[in-house]
């Protein structure tokens, strides 16, 4: 199962700068000749595939990108100082559409391909050029050439990084709205009923996440029984479970049963992923006073004999949240990129 992450810009490409018209004026020199300096050609703009980038994220706030333009030529022949190119990082496997005709432009499929996507303007020409044996004093000069503008469209296909698994209600859907800057869309998916619920984590720039949560995980999956056995694939998939767990359940069954169960399923269907990386996320702390929080969960942790990770969140008051956002991080980036290939 694989996601596609995008997000629309525009960019913009530096103006050149224009020539100049001027001539050489001394004062024991009077027949001085033009001597107005070429433009500097505008800034390109490039979008290059960097490996340490996961998500689009980043591209969802920020919207615009310009290129420097070109200075403008002086007299003396000074040409004018190209404007600065501008290089925009992506996550390898981008694949760069106009917006506006559709048109692939790029696919940026190893680390370090580079795309030009905004060529900048060509700089103009100085009027010294036009010197000629009919013409000493030429007045002509070019203008700089206007830098290409672009809207575009960034895709990504994406794999979820983390997985959240979990009893119906132990608020999974909730704590990946609370976590999320953004939402993936579904590339070919084949259930038209249940959708997992995606979302991207983006802790700091240049550094996040995508999350997802896979719905029909309940008893009896493991048996491929409902769609189930499609979203348990897909946790095989992933290099780091949240094992969600509702402290409080209004059904008062026990926390710790329940933990036992999603366990047993993933068990059933795969004792490898009981090797996984899993972390108890013990979620609804907001349903005990304070100060019976750390108590209630120490008992769930020492009941389960928990080795893992412990996380103590709130989805809806959004508790301790960054943390484990935080602390994913680390993990994945400690992991290295994944090339694993589902699909
Ligand atoms: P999912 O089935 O695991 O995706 O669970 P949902 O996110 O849909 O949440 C199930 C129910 O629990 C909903 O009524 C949520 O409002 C509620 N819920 C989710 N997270 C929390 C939480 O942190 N605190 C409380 N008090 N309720 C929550
Ligand atoms: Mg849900």
């Amino acid at each position: 199962m694989k996601f596609i992450d995008e997000a629309t810009i525009s960019v913009g490409a530096g103006k050149g700068g224009n020539g100049a018209c001027s001539f050489l004026r001394l004062k024991f020199m009077p027949f001085g000749g033009p001597d107005g300096g070429d433009g500097g050609s505008g800034g390109s703009v490039f979008l290059r595939a960097d490996e340490s980038i996961n998500t689009l994220v980043d591209y969802r706030y920020v919207r615009i990108y310009k290129a420097d333009d070109g200075e403008k030529g002086m007299g003396r022949d000074s040409s004018g100082k190209g404007g600065s190119d501008l290089t925009l990082r992506v996550p390898v496997g981008t694949m760069i559409y106009d917006e506006d005709t559709n048109e692939l432009i790029a696919d940026l499929t190893a680390p370090g391909d580079i795309a030009c996507v905004a060529q900048g303007g060509r700089g103009g020409v100085g009027n010294a050029r036009f010197k000629s044996s009919v013409n000493r004093s030429p007045r002509r000069t070019v203008p700089g050439g206007e830098g290409e503008n672009r809207n575009l469209r960034l895709e990504l296909k994406v794999l979820a990084d983390v997985g959240l698994v979990g009893l119906p209600n132990a608020g999974k859907s909730t704590l990946i709205s609370a976590m999320s800057a953004a939402r993936p869309k579904i590339a070919d998916y084949p259930f038209t009923t249940l959708y997992p619920n995606l979302g991207v984590v983006s802790v700091a720039r240049y550094n996040s996440f995508v999350i997802a949560d896979l719905p029909g995980l309940i008893e009896g999956a493991a048996e491929g029984a409902g769609l189930g056995i499609q979203f348990l694939k897909h946790v095989s998939r992933t290099r780091l479970l949240f094992h969600v767990v509702d402290i409080m359940p209004v059904d008062e069954s026990d926390p710790v049963e329940n933990v036992n169960a999603i366990t047993h399923e993933l068990e059933k269907y795969n004792p490898e992923l009981l090797q996984k990386e899993r972390w108890l996320v013990l979620n609804k702390t907001d349903l005990l006073p304070e100060e019976e929080v750390q108590a209630h969960c120490d008992n769930i942790v020492k009941r389960l004999n928990w080795k893992g990770r412990v996380f103590i969140v709130s989805g809806v008051a959004q508790r301790g949240l960054e943390d484990l956002a935080q602390q994913a991080m680390y993990y994945l980036q400690g992991q290295g990129v994944s090339d694993d290939e589902f699909n």
